[in-house]
């Protein structure tokens, strides 16, 4: 069974791209002006002309991490926002990213753990296991949050529209959901991304293969004996630092599984157009597809247009990411190979080790922590 991964979306930055071709309208109102309102005690009013589109200080499309964080920001500055998302509240990291991932995480913890019962003392482990069980506690816990973000946005007095939203073709950037326009000054893409499903020829057997958003739909646990170990899962592997993706291979081929080394592409060209005064955030733009950096993105973002911070932007250093593998890895700042790339090997120094944790002193099942810091210059930073 592969689990494939999820790409940017193409097309919101191809309908993002194509507003680049459409005349530009007058500037949009300058997040100075409209910081100036808000100083004052009065309301801010929307500075549209009367169209037949409803009309907000801020439109963000997409309910995910990186939109309802950005419009939440802009509400507390003082914007009237409204947030337009087709599916549920709360987005990929919600619905089907780290939280159904994270539970689904420590329920294969517990399973590893149980190989070593009997080494720390336990008579016996019955192991057996109900998916189902899982399954419905950790889709009961989605939909808490679903209500939990509808409810957040309720208290900010964000507007909340349900459906799809499509660009149209007016002089200003201007939405549909259903039927009816919206538009403001400021609108902000914040539309994630789509699992994509790679071609037999770039990983064979690939269409035999659910993305992740398939797996988090399984209500039943797919028959390891008959299919997995004899298909072999294949694990795609994006550029890490040499350590740990050795270290992650041999770990998960002891465990019987098939790696494919794979790298995967993704252009930066995110698309930001003050004059139109449309914006996009998160992983719509390919980089660093984290909740925290779409969050933190949507935040800066909030800043600038609402509160006049012009270099109110994230910095995309030194994020750290974690990977829920067993064991987890984790790293932060650059790769060796990087590393040599920007500051020359004679300025590159690295220290590494390797040791059995502590954990595994009373077991027969072993497992290696590997660990590598990799430093720059003199200062060694
Ligand atoms: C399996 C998995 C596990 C992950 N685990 C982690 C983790 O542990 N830690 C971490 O930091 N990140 C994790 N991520 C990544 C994280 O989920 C994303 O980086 C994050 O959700 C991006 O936020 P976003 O706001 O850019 O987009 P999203 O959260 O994807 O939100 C976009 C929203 O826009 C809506 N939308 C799209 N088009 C339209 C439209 N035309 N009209 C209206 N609405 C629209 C979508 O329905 C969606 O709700 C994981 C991702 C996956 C797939």
């Amino acid at each position: 069974m592969a689990l494939l991964p999820r790409v940017c979306s193409a097309s919101w930055r191809r309908a993002a791209r194509a507003f680049l071709g459409l005349p530009l309208p007058a500037p949009a109102r300058a997040p100075r002006a409209l910081s100036r309102a808000m100083a004052g005690t009065q309301k801010p009013q929307p500075h549209c002309p009367p169209p037949a589109a409803a009309c907000y200080d801020y439109l963000v499309i997409g309910g995910g991490s990186g939109g309802l964080a950005s419009a939440r920001r802009a509400a507390e500055l003082g914007a009237r926002a409204a947030v337009v998302e087709s599916h549920k509240l709360g987005g990929t990291c919600v619905n089907v990213g780290c939280v159904p991932k994270k539970v689904m995480w420590n329920t294969a913890v517990h399973s590893e753990f149980m190989h070593d019962h009997v080494d720390y003392g336990f008579q016996s482990c019955e192991g057996k296991f109900n998916w189902r069980v899982i399954k419905e506690k950790r889709d009961a816990y989605v939909s808490r949050l679903n209500t939990i973000y509808q409810n957040n946005l309720t208290k900010s007095n964000i507007e909340f529209i349900h459906g799809h939203a499509a660009f149209t073709n007016d002089p200003k950037p201007t939405v549909e959901v259903n039927g009816k326009k919206y538009t403001a000054p400021h609108i902000l893409i914040a539309t994630g991304g789509v699992p994509s499903s790679p071609h037999e020829s770039q990983i064979p057997g690939a269409s035999l293969g659910i993305t992740s958003d398939g797996f988090f739909q399984l209500e039943e646990l797919p028959s390891f004996n008959c299919f997995t170990f004899k298909m072999g899962i294949k694990i795609v592997l994006r550029s890490f630092d040499s350590i740990i993706s050795t270290n992650c291979t041999e770990e998960l081929e002891n465990a019987g599984v098939e790696v494919l080394k794979f790298s995967q592409v993704c252009s930066h060209d995110w698309f930001y157009n003050h004059k139109l005064g449309v914006y996009s955030i998160g992983d719509v733009c390919g980089k660093a597809l984290l909740t925290p950096v779409a969050i933190a993105a949507g935040r800066k973002l909030a800043h600038r247009l609402f509160e006049c911070k012009e270099d109110s932007k994230l910095d995309y250093d030194n994020i750290p990411t974690v990977v829920f593998s067993h064991p987890p890895i984790g790293t932060v700042g650059l790769t060796e190979d990087e590393a040599i790339c920007k500051y020359g090997k004679e300025n590159v120094k690295t220290y590494s080790t390797t040791f059995t944790p502590m954990y595994h002193a009373v077991t027969r099942r072993k497992t290696k922590c590997v660990m590598k810091m990799v430093c720059a210059n003199k200062e060694e930073k």
